[in-house]
């Protein structure tokens, strides 16, 4: 990811996605907002109890960048499913129940959802002109969230699988992801090879004798969703947000209290 410094906002972008008059995205840090701890100082969600006001003025900040307001951003209530919705400029301003992906065809749609550790996916298809945007914690990795994008984008616009870049956002690492069975035996049911997802802890590590333990790897996960369902070239960001709690919102590492940071992905 390359990392940029705009005025306060210190904000990242994918390599191999458009940042130009095709389409336009950015991963935001959770640098350069007006709220206050433990919300400092980015926080773009009101699910968390930081102040109304200082949300919808971090808000301005982050879609502004876009020459956009909450207004015309289509935003999505995150449910940790597999539904995949498509939406176009009508939607902007609007808040799309229950799903975890928003993909669109049509210029001029914005797209942004809201991370503290969940994986943020981008899909983009230079040949439909057609964009993505998902979220997928351990249960939408697990129910294959990526690939009902991918699968969504087919049916509405043509997209072939092979055409797609892909990009996986920062997201909680498997140096710090540690797990207990429900999550071992869901990605066991969901994975070849689940052992190279579930890392055994390290010896010396509190729990390195414990067998019900692993560290799940949350991003190769996604990388695999992807790869599975035809995409060629996926994009890593290299960022484990529980490490780096001065730049992204972790949920973990920070035990629940905190903020989400943004993301925004802009069909022009
Ligand atoms: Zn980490």
């Amino acid at each position: 990811m390359i990392s940029i410094q705009h005025d306060d906002l210190h904000y990242f972008r994918f390599d191999g996605l458009p940042h130009n008059g095709v389409a336009q995205h950015a991963v935001f840090s959770r640098q350069g907002g007006v709220s206050s701890a433990p919300f400092n100082s980015l926080n773009m969600s009101m699910s968390v109890p930081d102040e109304r006001d200082r949300v919808y003025a971090n808000r301005r900040r982050v879609y502004g960048l876009f020459g956009r307001d909450t207004e015309t951003v289509v935003h999505a209530h995150l449910v940790h499913g597999d539904t995949v919705a498509r939406v176009t400029q009508a939607d902007n301003g609007t808040w799309v129940e229950h799903v975890d992906g928003l993909i669109t065809n049509q210029p001029g749609t914005v797209l942004s959802m809201n991370f503290a550790d969940c994986t943020p996916i981008f899909l983009y298809d230079p040949r439909r002109h057609a964009i993505g945007l998902g979220h997928a914690g351990w249960r939408g990795t697990v129910v294959d969230l990526p690939g009902a994008m991918v699968r969504a984008m087919t049916e509405h616009f043509g997209s072939d699988p092979a055409d797609l870049v892909a990009a996986v956002g920062p997201c909680i690492g498997p140096c710090c992801y540690e797990v207990g069975e429900v999550v071992i035996s869901a990605v066991e049911s969901a994975f070849d090879r689940p052992e190279t997802l579930l890392r055994l802890p390290d010896a010396g590590h509190k729990r390195a004798h414990d067998n019900d333990h692993r560290f799940f790897d949350l991003p190769e996960a996604n990388r695999r969703n992807l790869q599975n369902a035809g995409v060629k070239t996926v994009e890593m960001s290299g960022h484990c947000t529980a490490c780096r709690t001065d730049l992204f919102f972790s949920h973990r590492a920070e035990k629940g209290k905190t903020g989400r940071f943004g993301t925004v992905f802009a069909l022009l």
